[in-house]
């Protein structure tokens, strides 16, 4: 009985299905298809799990009939709904590459070569943000992780400091944000057992120094040890007052998180470079690969100004560690909470060192050249009215005349039809529409047909 652990002729013959198979998802373009009720999938797919195994080539074919076609396509160029995907070739079939490869990327003993090339990317990224030398972090799975990762070594940090204050720790520890911050941040404040001051946003949806400041004079209390400010929020594409904010947490001591899980992409575009003024500053920093920086889920890089303070809350320490944790070795697993880890940076890594980091800069105006165009055709609209000027890659507008329902009933026709993936959002308590681009190749023609549907 050959062992499932050893490459037989059968393998030799699933690996060429399953070769086949990627292949075709590479290289074709994939439908935007639909979600499915779990008793259609119940019905179609049958039962996948059994004593004896359906086999490898019965198991691909329930994937690629049954369950594929109802796992949506985040890269297609109609798919605005969200915040989209759009892996370039290199990095997906690198992905593969890393997949057939065990590699184990939480140390450097087990993971030298990974480690090394996720961290030419990680400075490379540090180098476009302004962040100094010592500068370092490590790719984890998303922004989540990496929000609640950095806002973890800023509370160990400022507890850290606060004997040497010659005080008691605050009853309440606080992360200060915008209103509009996003709800990972507020999950890592409740996993985190912090309070959350909400600060009001202006009139574009962005917190500000001044904002900042009276919130936390207000306050009196010691208990603020972060400030997380959005490059590029989620909702509206906007740009927190960086330098600002900034400002506020050196004069005050309270570290700085950046969150550009979306929007940090667009530090490579020299046509909005300007908007992330004061991000040199930050203490940490997110942005997500996996959105707008065109590598497959999942992937996140988190750098930290001071990675040593990320050490010290994030490192684990037992007796099976030991060896790792006596040397001065750059362990993965030491900036964020995890210890096992797959080496997330290595298909962009792969793809950067393809294509050169112009492609990528101009990748991404591209992309912001496309929304700038829909700003425009939406203006040109008599039925629709855009509800500010784009300043990354988000547009929100409004359908003159339409109820919070139309537009509720709006998407789901849209993928139904297959024309494109969009979705409502709220702006200021009125239900609008949304569109989030990342993928270079949406065109304005991919646009008007959604445009067209609201006519
Ligand atoms: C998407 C997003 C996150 C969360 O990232 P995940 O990778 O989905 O966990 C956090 N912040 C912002 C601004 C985002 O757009």
């Amino acid at each position: 009985m050959p062992s499932m652990h050893e490459y037989t002729e059968e393998t030799e013959t699933l690996a060429q299905s399953i070769l086949a198979f990627a292949r075709s998802r590479i290289a074709e373009d994939q439908p935007l298809d639909h979600a499915a009720e779990p008793e259609e999938l119940d019905r179609k797919a049958g039962r996948t799990i059994t004593p004896g195994g359906i086999g490898g080539a019965g198991a691909l074919r329930v994937w690629a009939e049954v369950l594929a076609p109802a796992t949506l396509s985040p890269d297609h160029p109609s798919f605005l709904a969200f915040v989209p995907g759009a892996p370039t070739k290199a990095s997906v079939l690198f992905d593969l590459a890393v997949s057939a490869s065990a590699t184990y990327a939480g140390s450097w003993l087990e993971g030298a070569g990974a480690v090394w090339a996720e961290n030419q990317v990680l400075r490379w990224l540090a180098d476009v943000a302004g962040m100094p030398a010592g500068a370092g972090g490590v790719f984890v799975s998303g922004g989540t992780a990496g929000n609640l990762s950095a806002l973890v070594a800023a509370r160990h940090t400022a507890a850290a400091k606060t004997p040497a204050r010659g005080k008691a720790r605050p009853p309440r520890w606080i992360v200060a944000c915008a209103d509009t911050v996003h709800s990972s941040v507020v999950s890592a404040a409740r996993v985190m057992d912090v309070d959350v001051l909400a600060v009001p946003h202006d009139e574009r949806g962005r917190l500000t120094g001044s904002a900042l400041t009276t919130a936390l004079d207000r306050l009196e209390d010691e208990g603020p040890f972060a400030v997380v400010a959005s490059a590029g929020s989620t909702n509206a594409g906007v740009v927190d007052d960086l330098e600002g904010i900034a400002r506020v947490c050196g004069d005050r001591g309270i570290w700085l998180h950046v969150d550009g899980a979306y929007g940090g992409a667009a530090l490579l575009a020299p046509s909005v470079r300007d908007r992330f003024r004061g991000i040199e500053m930050v203490d940490s920093f997110i942005v997500d690969p996996h959105k707008w920086l065109f590598a497959p889920y999942d992937s996140c890089a988190l750098l930290y100004r001071d990675p040593s303070l990320a050490r010290a809350a994030h490192r684990q320490n037992a007796s099976y560690l030991d060896t790792l944790n006596a040397g001065t070795d750059w362990n993965a697993s030491d900036y964020a909470h995890h210890l096992s880890r797959r080496a997330r940076g290595l298909p962009l890594w792969f793809s950067l060192a393809t294509h050169g980091t112009d492609a990528y800069r101009d990748a991404v105006e591209r992309v912001l050249t496309v929304t700038r165009e829909t700003a425009e055709e939406i203006a040109r609209r008599p039925e629709l009215e855009l509800l500010m000027e784009p300043e990354l890659s988000v547009v929100l507008f409004r359908r003159l005349s339409w109820a919070p329902e139309d537009y509720d009933a709006w998407w789901p026709r849209l993928l139904a039809e297959q024309i494109g993936f969009v979705q409502p959002t709220s702006w200021e308590g009125e239900r609008v529409a949304r569109l989030c681009f990342v993928n270079p190749r949406t065109t304005m023609d991919h646009v008007r047909a959604i445009l067209d549907t609201m006519a």
